[in-house]
């Protein structure tokens, strides 16, 4: 499980993250919303270490991170800007992680394997990064981030190169994915309808500073301000 405690990352005299606490339980799945500039990069980024926060705490199974480097933290990174390897085929990809653990040769095929029938590529290992279409090389980077069986999977807009249709099927496909794993999920997205069909909890990002927590239901029936209101498309 995560806990940030009190978290402010500063950038010169800005705020970017302003004192924010967030908890997300095992095996849950929590989604980040908010506009374009609120702090929700900067939010995983401090999880993962990229960033250490400038003051408050980053525990994971009740551990306090800092100092701990970003490979040590036992995470799946799915970032905007983490690319695809474009000179290494599918397989060597989502090996990627594994090879980087200790794990051999052998069991890191087997693993690759299992990973890519799960994400809905089976047989995809020998394929050209190039060949592979937008949401399917979306799909080979979440298999990447799953291979080490990471104790919490972080995602940046995961489907956000994607047209709606299929964002929206995927989103679904992942949502039952991270069930049968069991997997806890820290989400960014802009999208709502990805972020309401993924998530058990919702959190609403405004200027660096949490502007509401609940369930999907629960931030849609009852926005806790005129923003959130603004936010999902209410106009009063
Ligand atoms: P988007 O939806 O556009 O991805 P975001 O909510 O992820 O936005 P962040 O990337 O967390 O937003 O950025 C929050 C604010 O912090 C922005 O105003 C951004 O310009 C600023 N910021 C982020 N990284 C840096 C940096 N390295 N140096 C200075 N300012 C930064
Ligand atoms: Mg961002």
């Amino acid at each position: 499980a995560l806990r940030v405690e009190s978290a402010t990352v500063r950038f010169g005299d800005r705020t970017v993250l302003d004192d924010v606490d967030v908890g997300v339980e095992e095996q849950e799945t929590v989604c980040v919303l908010g506009p374009s500039g609120s702090g929700k990069s900067t939010l995983l980024r401090a999880v993962a270490g990229l960033r250490e926060p400038d003051s408050g705490r980053v525990l994971l199974d009740g551990a306090d991170q800092r100092g701990v480097p970003v490979h040590r933290r036992g995470l799946g990174l799915m970032f905007q800007d983490h690319q695809l390897f474009p000179q290494r085929d599918v397989g060597g990809n989502v090996a990627f992680g594994l090879r980087m653990h200790g794990v051999s040769k052998q069991r890191a095929a087997a693993r690759v394997a299992e990973l890519l029938e799960m994400v809905g590529l089976p047989g995809a290992e020998h394929r050209a990064i190039a060949s592979l279409s937008g949401g399917e090389q979306q799909r080979v980077a979440l298999a990447r981030a799953l291979a080490p069986q990471p104790r919490l999977l972080m995602l940046d807009e995961p489907l956000g190169q994607l047209d709606r249709s299929l964002r929206e099927r995927l989103a679904l496909e992942l949502q039952q994915l991270f069930a049968e794993l069991g997997t806890t999920v820290l989400a960014v997205t802009h999208d709502q309808s990805e972020a309401f069909a993924l998530a058990d909890r919702v959190l609403v990002m405004r200027e660096g500073r949490i502007a509401q927590s609940g369930t999907p239901l629960e931030v849609w029936q009852r926005p806790a301000s005129a923003f959130v209101a603004r936010f999902l498309g209410f106009d009063n």
